[in-house]
């Protein structure tokens, strides 16, 4: 078996005693082994051969699934259910809208008030600079589509069919549809679906520790960045570039934090050859870094918005994006040529999911939601940091509620373990078996907990982490 091949790792997950033993013991009981569904970013064998961790109800910080087995929800879902797993006010929000209005769209100047009121909040909200208008979508992928059509419809607009290419960087993840899975630098997603398009360009992933050259420090590793993004600019023809799209802190990608001073040179760059900035907020808009937005955090005035996820507590499917005034008026002079903007969906500004993010929003203000995470994240990330001595981890990075784990040999960004042993995989076992659930992509382990985790519940989630690491750490020596 060939190192890294899947059919290897495949057949380590099912040898291995920690990994697949493990998960069926408790999976078992009420196995869905050999269903029906194309899984999301699942392996075909993964829904043949092995349970499914199939979850039934939530409460709080907890999930449990159908065997009863109740988990410690360490991503919230994913990266969204900010509010826990039963607030009352959300499900009454959803079922008031529900039993008034079930439906009714927003096409041809006919809406509804909750999409309105949701627009006018939102806007209020996102203070970053002045934000125009609001467009609703069905969830993020969707949304950061929908900001490469809006970015070609204003440059069209303006005259300048040339404006088209997108940049955006390596190891980010802007969602899974044509678009937005070419816009993400991650291989993984681009594989044997044609992708990316031709019309997107990735440049640096912003990851200081693996990337920085020998004595360079994080400044002068974010001027080097900078200086990569316009030559690229130049090769390319600045006149063909109409954006850029970066989430402020990188999620999916393994929670890659911005190195010091990198998004204000990056920022200069595309200012000067007038290329937009599209921030994608998905995870990190309404809290998550302990700023109300990732633009507040690093000082980001973008001309685009995107946020999903939070924005309901994950409670119903629903993004948006935010355009800035001078896009917003212009995309509105276009569509009084044409005679419509012809862009939008049967679901934008569904009534249902804008009433829960409506109340969402609403909760966010009532408890202050960014004293509240800026009060328990340093519990949260001093307590994780403290196991950054351990031999098979190479950097814990995080900042506010959101954390990755990278695993690595001997402290090195270079000395990756061989990835037929799974490392990641053991620890997201060993975390499952102790009744926690964290996200695993390879040797990278990533955490975004619930706002409304209790002291006492980090203590719980930390203490598991531990657990985890070390039962990890012996494996490895097995291994080794
Ligand atoms: N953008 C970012 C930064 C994300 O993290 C995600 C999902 O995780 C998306 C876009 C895609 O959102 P969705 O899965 O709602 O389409």
């Amino acid at each position: 078996c060939q190192v890294g091949s899947p059919w290897c790792y495949r057949s380590f997950y099912q040898l291995s005693s920690s990994v697949s033993s493990l998960q069926n013991e408790s999976r078992e009981e009420k196995g869905y082994k050999g269903h029906g569904m194309l899984a999301p970013f699942t392996a075909g064998w993964q829904s043949t051969d092995s349970h499914p961790l199939v979850i039934e109800r939530s409460e709080g910080s907890y999930v449990y699934d159908i065997n009863g087995k109740k988990y410690l929800d360490a991503l919230a879902g994913l990266w969204c259910t900010a509010l826990g797993g039963n607030e009352p006010r959300l499900v009454e929000a959803a079922t008031k809208q529900l039993n008034k209005l079930p439906f009714y769209h927003s096409f041809w100047n006919r809406t509804t008030k909750p999409s309105l009121d949701l627009a006018k909040e939102i806007l209020s909200m996102f203070t970053a600079r002045k934000m125009g208008k609001v467009f609703f979508t069905n969830g993020g992928s969707d949304a950061n589509d929908s900001q490469v059509k809006l970015v070609w419809y204003y440059n069209n607009a303006l005259g300048r069919p040339n404006k088209k290419k997108i940049i955006a960087r390596t190891k980010s993840y802007h969602g899974s549809t044509l678009i937005a899975a070419s816009l993400s630098g991650l291989p993984a997603l681009h594989q044997k679906f044609d992708l990316p398009a031709p019309f997107v360009l990735h440049t640096d992933c912003p990851h200081y520790w693996r990337f920085q050259l020998p004595g360079e420090t994080e400044e002068e590793f974010s001027t080097r960045l900078a200086n990569n993004l316009e030559n690229l600019i130049l090769k390319e023809g600045p006149d063909t570039i109409a954006a850029f799209i970066a989430e402020p802190v990188i999620g999916a990608g393994g929670v890659i934090l911005p190195p010091k001073t990198y998004f204000e040179k990056i920022q200069a760059v595309l200012r000067k050859y007038d290329i937009l900035f599209i921030a994608d907020e998905v995870i990190t808009a309404f809290g998550r870094l302990g700023t109300m937005f990732g633009c507040d955090k690093y000082n980001i005035q973008p001309d685009l918005v995107t946020i999903a996820k939070a924005l309901s507590s994950g409670y119903m499917p629903i993004g948006a994006i935010m355009v800035s005034p001078e896009i917003s008026e212009v995309i509105h002079s276009q569509s009084n040529k044409l005679g419509s903007f012809s862009h939008g969906f049967t679901y934008s500004g569904h009534p249902v999911p804008c009433a829960v993010a409506l109340e969402t929003l609403k909760i966010y203000k009532e408890r202050n939601i960014v004293e509240m995470i800026q009060a328990i994240s340093p519990r949260f990330q001093q307590g994780i940091k403290s196991f950054s001595h351990s031999p098979i981890i190479g950097e814990i990075r995080g900042t506010g509620l959101i954390l990755g784990t990278e695993f690595t040999d001997n402290k090195s960004p270079n000395q990756p373990f061989p990835s037929e042993w799974g490392v990641g995989s053991i620890f997201g076992a060993e975390c499952e078996k102790r009744g926690m659930l964290v996200r695993v992509a390879g040797d990278n382990i990533m955490m975004s907990p619930p706002y409304i985790m209790s002291p006492k519940e980090i203590d719980e989630l930390i203490s598991i982490y531990g657990e985890a690491l070390k039962s990890t750490e012996r494996i490895v020596d097995e291994l080794k």
